[in-house]
C-alpha cells in the first residue's frame, strides 16, 4: 500500500513539476513527503493580469490523496493574520469546501491550479486593491458558519448547527423533521444535500466544523443553543473536559 501511495506522489509531482518547474518533491521523515519551492504563476481576472512568485511548502498528509495537502508560505511575504491558521497553513476555503473541490479531482496540479494560485491572486489582488477579487468569507469558525449556510440556503445559526449535528452524529433518516424549520421531512427537503455531503468528510470533521462554529458565536448566539442541539460526541466529550484546558470551550457548556 505505501508503495501504491509512493509510486502515485511521484507521477503526481512529475505532473506538477512538469507546469511549476521551480518546485521539490521530498521527505522530511520517512512517509511524510513535501513539496517545497518557488512558485511561480501567472492568472488574470477582470482585465488584472498578476504574475509573482511564492515561496511555498506543501504537506501531503499521511492519508493523500483522500485529504487534500496543506500549504504554508515560507517566504513570509503574507501575514499571519491574512487566512492563516495557528499552525501556519493557509486557509484556502471553508475546509469542507477545499475537501470537496480537491476530491473531485484529487491530484496536485489541479490542486495549485485551482486552489493555490486563486488564493495566491488573491492576496496579491488584495495589496495591490484593497478588497478581494472573488469575494471572502470570514475566517475561522464565523466563516465555516457562512459557509454551510449560504450552501443550505438558511439564515439561521441554529438550522445549520441542526444540519451539521446529523453529519457530526451520523444519524441522517429520511423520515425524520428537516432541522431548518420548513416542516418538511429530511427525504424532501435537505436531505439529499445531507447525502451529498456524507462522503466528503468524516463524522469527527464535521464535528470539528460545529467546534469551530460554535467558538465563533456571540455570547447571545450561544444562549440560544440547548443541549438537543449539539452532537453526542461533542455532548460526550463536554462531560469529561476540564474548563482549565480550554477557555473558549467553556463559553458553551
Ligand atoms: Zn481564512
Ligand atoms: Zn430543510
Amino acid at each position: 500500500l505505501d508503495a501504491g501511495r509512493e509510486t502515485e506522489i511521484h507521477r503526481q509531482f512529475d505532473e506538477l513539476v512538469h507546469v511549476y518547474s521551480g518546485l521539490a518533491l521530498s521527505q522530511d521523515a520517512p512517509g511524510r513527503w513535501v513539496v517545497r519551492g518557488d512558485l511561480h504563476f501567472s492568472a488574470t481576472f477582470e482585465a488584472v493580469t498578476i504574475e509573482d512568485t511564492f515561496v511555498i511548502l506543501l504537506l501531503l498528509p499521511r492519508d493523500y490523496p483522500s485529504s487534500p495537502p496543506m500549504i504554508q508560505e515560507t517566504g513570509g511575504r503574507i501575514p499571519r493574520d491574512f487566512h492563516t491558521d495557528p499552525n501556519g497553513n493557509l486557509c484556502l476555503g471553508a475546509p469542507v469546501a477545499v475537501r470537496a473541490r480537491f476530491l473531485q479531482n484529487p491530484r496536485l496540479l489541479p490542486f495549485v491550479n485551482d486552489l493555490v494560485v486563486s488564493f495566491l491572486f488573491s492576496f496579491c489582488y488584495f495589496q495591490e486593491h484593497g478588497r478581494m477579487p472573488f469575494g471572502e468569507l470570514s475566517h475561522g469558525g464565523k466563516g465555516i458558519l457562512e459557509y454551510y449556510q449560504d450552501l443550505f440556503h438558511v439564515k439561521d445559526h441554529l438550522a445549520t448547527l441542526g444540519l451539521l449535528k446529523i453529519l457530526a452524529d451520523d444519524s441522517y433518516r429520511g423520515h425524520f423533521a428537516c432541522p431548518c424549520g420548513s416542516g418538511a421531512n429530511l427525504r424532501r427537503c435537505h436531505g439529499p444535500q445531507l447525502r451529498g455531503l456524507m462522503p466528503v468528510q468524516s463524522n469527527e470533521r464535521f464535528l470539528q466544523d460545529i467546534k469551530a462554529v460554535l467558538c465563533s458565536l456571540s455570547e447571545e448566539n450561544i444562549k440560544k443553543l440547548n443541549k438537543n442541539m449539539l452532537p453526542k460526541e461533542l455532548l460526550r466529550r463536554l462531560e469529561t473536559f476540564s474548563p482549565t484546558n480550554d477557555r473558549s470551550k467553556a463559553k458553551y457548556i
